[in-house]
């Protein structure tokens, strides 16, 4: 199937060509037809399988924007978790709208609300958002969303469980009841089926990969190593390997910031994002790292949200994610739009039962490889796994409370002891 199939503007399918796409992946070649049918949507995919332009493509085409001139109201809005993602979005849609004549603007926490607003002031037709920060232009009486035509929820299931369900319910009261909703989300729980059963109108079903499942086409690696020895492996598997950019997780801000120290003393350009840093340093290292001056990207899972890079070869988890679905979103960062990729786990013997987790989720067996020099010593046994700060921990699915909630820090004991061998 080619794009000229889908009978999109010719000035969208120039863009989409100066991109170099030639097919629409799967998701694309069901979603677009659908939305341009005038259809509710509910999409199960996951990043990577190029749903942005699943959503934008028909987007741009029914806002038509070939004409301009006159005064703009909002007449799309996408709803994203994170900042980064908004920001991604939104070059997507600048990107296959550049040859439209629509104006479009991002808005998120973090940065400055005056330049926001003038944007707003100015007239948009296209509005990319988080959910926190919109709310507060919607408060303050900047931004009208009276005649918005179509809403995606682009990660609902992220939007979830970052507790923004009560913030899209205001959102979603200011709009029009007759609007068409789009809703992408990576999997479809109880709680998503809930959400698009009050917000979707006879949507139609999408799904282009089974729940949870991994992308087959990456390569999992777990490397068993003691604790203490993780920086020394990662250090010696970024060198042997020759590898040149390398998104690597940790659970901590702190053991982001440590372990891209360290790194740094071995002479690997690295640098760390995570929610305590600002807007501004976050999309610097971003730019850094994918401009190739930083070899070395060390993330939280939040901050790495929404992080798209064409062509990275591997990802390591420092530390294996506490919540199972995580570590999909994370190894998803690599093996984009059909590349191969690769991701390597470092797991010590506290983090078993977190593995456990995640092969029974992703119902598979990841193969596991000793590295000489750092196999594990059978002496060490396990300690309770330290929880992230912020004391955040959801349940099977939902719950999480959003970044810098109040609750304390301290380990469940019982939540996170190892089970008995
Ligand atoms: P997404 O799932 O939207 O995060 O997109 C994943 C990646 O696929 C992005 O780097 C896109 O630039 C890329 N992409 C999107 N659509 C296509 C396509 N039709 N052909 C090739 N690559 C694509």
């Amino acid at each position: 199937m080619s794009f000229e199939t889908l009978n999109l503007n010719p000035r969208i399918q120039r863009a989409i060509k100066d991109e170099g796409y030639t097919e629409p992946t799967p998701i694309q070649a069901q979603a677009i037809p659908c939305v341009l049918e005038g259809r509710d949507l509910l999409a199960a995919a996951q990043t990577g399988t190029g749903k942005t332009a699943a959503f934008t493509l028909p987007m741009l085409e029914k806002l038509g924007g070939t004409e301009g001139g006159g005064r703009r109201h909002v007449r799309a809005l996408v709803l994203t978790p994170t900042r980064e993602l908004a920001a991604q979005v939104h070059q997507s849609v600048r990107t296959y709208g550049k040859y439209l004549k629509l104006k479009s603007a991002e808005i998120y926490g973090g940065v400055s609300i005056g330049p926001q607003t003038r944007a707003l002031r100015n007239g948009v037709d296209i509005l990319v958002a988080t959910p926190g920060r919109l709310l507060d232009h919607l408060n303050q009486g900047h931004v009208d969303l009276g005649r918005v035509e179509v809403l995606v929820l682009d990660e609902a299931d992220r939007m979830l469980d970052m507790g923004f369900i009560h913030d899209i319910k205001k959102i979603i009261a200011t709009l029009p009841a007759s609007r068409q909703n789009l809703l992408f989300s990576a999997t479809f729980s109880a709680e998503i089926k809930r959400l698009s059963g009050s917000i979707l109108n006879d949507p139609a079903l999408i799904k282009v990969a089974a729940d949870n499942t991994t992308a087959e086409r990456i390569r999992q690696t777990v490397h068993p190593v003691d604790k203490a020895k993780k920086a020394d492996l990662l250090a010696h598997l970024i060198g042997t390997n020759d590898w040149q950019q390398v998104l690597v997780f940790t659970r901590t801000k702190h053991g982001a910031d440590k372990l891209s120290k360290r790194l740094a003393r071995e002479g690997l350009a690295s640098t760390s994002i995570h929610g305590n840093k600002t807007q501004a340093a976050r999309m610097k290292a971003l730019k850094a790292f994918k401009d190739g001056r930083v070899r070395v990207l060390v993330a939280t899972d939040v901050a790495a949200r929404g992080i798209d890079i064409d062509k990275l070869g591997q990802v390591v988890n420092f530390d294996l994610p506490e919540v199972a679905e995580d570590y999909v979103h994370r190894i998803g960062r690599t093996g984009r739009a059909g590349n191969a990729g690769e991701a390597f786990s470092l797991v010590c013997v506290d983090e078993r039962h977190l593995l456990h987790r995640i092969e029974k989720m992703t119902n598979s067996r990841i193969e596991k490889v000793m590295v000489d020099g750092f196999h594990p010593d059978p002496s060490i046994k396990p300690e309770p796994v330290k929880k992230r700060g912020g004391g955040q921990r959801r349940g099977s699915f939902g719950g999480r409370k959003p970044q810098g909630s109040a609750a304390g820090s301290g380990q469940r004991n019982g939540e996170f002891r190892r089970r008995a061998r």
